[in-house]
């Protein structure tokens, strides 16, 4: 696992690749060099297509080198949601490709090697909530052919101490990989496969009407037959109305000191925990670190910032930790759409757009650039199930207010949620204890009153023998 000092705007490695300063033509320009653009353009490239890659930075310097690794099933969004809105058939093929992301993952970490891939994700409760986790297991389990097992309680708890986890999902499937080693790796497996990847190169502005669309960048023009826009929420200029589509959220994360053996015996899980509500998301790395994820904001602060609220997070977690120091933080942007799945589609022949992953981008931005390369390139039209996820606007600067205060309501009410759980099961252990004693005492009431019985019942026969001796003796 690489420990960033810093964030990330300014921890990625500096510029490896020059920027474009000459004029050229492509079949397919793909703006954005992270994890979307790059298997787009990785893709395209082994199809047979020329392809250049315009990063306004340096690839990876943003959430895709900047997360938590997590490769988990299916999307940022509650299944039965997608349920409702567009059916169970469409879900569940939705769902297939989702996993297609997660599956070409695991192929590529192999290609690319030493990416640090540890396997298995512990999604957990904050809540009692068991008939909800049978409803799910239910629906993924059966119904989507997803890997996964319900856990109780009792062994959530045995992996994970603290009173705070009720039941757990664990996806045995799921992984993790060190992000900045995957998507620098992608970037490399793209060169070798013909792809022209320009650091310190923005699109500045597009033309994307006929055949030939064309990109300006500060130093050159491009011609090409496809723009694919995989920016993110830093697109800008040539997408503005698309960039009005994502509300812009930091999330930070941190990385501790090393905690010994006490880690081994709060945390027995090797892969990565979230809660249900996503507000916590945790693993271990180089054997007896903990990186942690919680804090979001809707505006860009500096992630030293978060550091002793990740220190309070985790003491409140796991208190069998005791103090534990942040030693290393940093942050990431993603972009969230009102309906919280992605945008994946074309926009008009020739543009196409795969962007809006939100906090659950990695299965899926692989998926997106997969598949809308296979649509370009071979005819794919499955990136029609995403049209029902319409491009909305997010809100601009009014919509960042709104999102960071229904964010902090909702991880109150979350909060409050699990306080009231864990206060509900401390009433029904307190509850059980004095049923418990209620029913010892009852026990040994009716020992007691069964020994004085005996007593009564053997003192009446000695009574009796006595008399009986007595009566023998006068008629002798
Ligand atoms: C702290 C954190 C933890 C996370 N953990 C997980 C996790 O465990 N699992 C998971 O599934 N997801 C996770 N995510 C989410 C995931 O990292 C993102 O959804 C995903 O990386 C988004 O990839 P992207 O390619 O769309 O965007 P980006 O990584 O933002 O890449 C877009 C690129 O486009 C470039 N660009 C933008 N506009 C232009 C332009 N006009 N010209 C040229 N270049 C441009 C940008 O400079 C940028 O490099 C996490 C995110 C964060 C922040």
């Amino acid at each position: 696992m690489t420990i960033e000092t810093t964030d990330s705007s300014d921890s990625a490695p500096l510029s490896e690749r020059e920027a474009l300063t000459f004029n050229t033509d492509t079949d397919i320009c793909v703006i954005g060099g992270g994890l979307a653009g790059l298997t787009m353009a990785l893709e395209s490239a082994k199809k047979g297509a020329s392809v250049v890659v315009l990063e306004g930075r340096r690839v990876g310097w943003n959430a895709s080198g900047h997360n938590m690794g997590s490769v988990m099933p299916g999307y940022g969004v509650p299944v039965d949601d997608l349920i409702e809105r567009v059916g169970f058939d469409d879900t569940r093929e939705l769902w297939a490709l989702a996993q297609e992301g997660a599956d070409y993952m695991r192929r590529k970490a192999g290609e690319i090697g030493n990416v640090d891939l540890t396997d298995g994700a512990l999604e957990v409760s904050t809540v009692d909530a068991g008939d909800k986790l049978i409803h799910r297991l239910q629906l993924l389990g059966s119904d989507f052919g997803t890997d996964l097992e319900g856990w109780q309680v009792e062994r959530v708890r045995e992996v994970l101490k603290t009173r705070r986890y009720f039941h757990g999902i664990h996806y045995p499937k799921a992984f993790q990989l060190d992000g900045a080693k995957y998507v620098h790796g992608l970037a490399r497996l793209a060169e070798a496969a013909g792809v022209r990847i320009f650091e310190n190169t923005p699109a500045v502005s597009m033309d994307p009407n006929g055949i030939r669309k064309r990109i300006v960048t500060p130093s050159a023009r491009l011609r090409a037959s496809h723009i694919v826009l995989a920016g993110n929420i830093h697109i800008g200029a040539p997408a503005m109305r698309l960039a009005g589509t994502l509300l812009p959220v930091w999330r930070y994360a941190g990385i501790t000191e090393p905690l010994g053996e006490r880690l081994a015996e709060v945390i027995a899980f090797q892969g990565s925990v979230a809660d249900a509500d996503g507000i916590d998301h945790f693993r271990i790395v180089n054997g007896d670190r903990l990186m942690w994820s919680n804090p979001e904001t809707t505006w860009n602060a500096r992630p030293q910032k978060f550091a002793r609220a990740i220190e309070r997070r985790i003491r409140t977690i796991f208190p069998g930790l005791g103090d534990v120091a942040v030693e290393s933080m940093w942050s990431g942007a993603f972009g969230r759409t009102v309906h919280g799945m992605p945008q994946i589609g074309r926009l008009r022949p020739g543009l196409w757009v795969v962007s809006g992953f939100g906090r659950q981008g990695l299965n899926t931005s692989a998926m997106g650039g997969d598949l809308i390369s296979r649509s370009i390139l071979w005819g794919d039209d499955r990136w029609k199930l995403f049209a029902p996820f319409e491009l909305v606007w997010a809100g601009g600067t009014g919509g960042r207010v709104v999102g960071q205060v229904m964010g902090t309501l909702s991880r109150g009410a979350s909060a409050a949620t699990g306080t009231l759980a864990r206060w509900r099961e401390q009433l029904q252990k307190r509850e059980q204890a004095r049923e418990k004693s209620r029913e010892a005492r009852a026990a040994s009431a009716k020992a007691r009153s069964v020994q004085a019985m005996q007593a009564a019942r053997a003192r009446r026969a000695q009574t009796e023998a006595r008399q009986r001796n007595r009566g023998g003796g006068d008629a002798a």
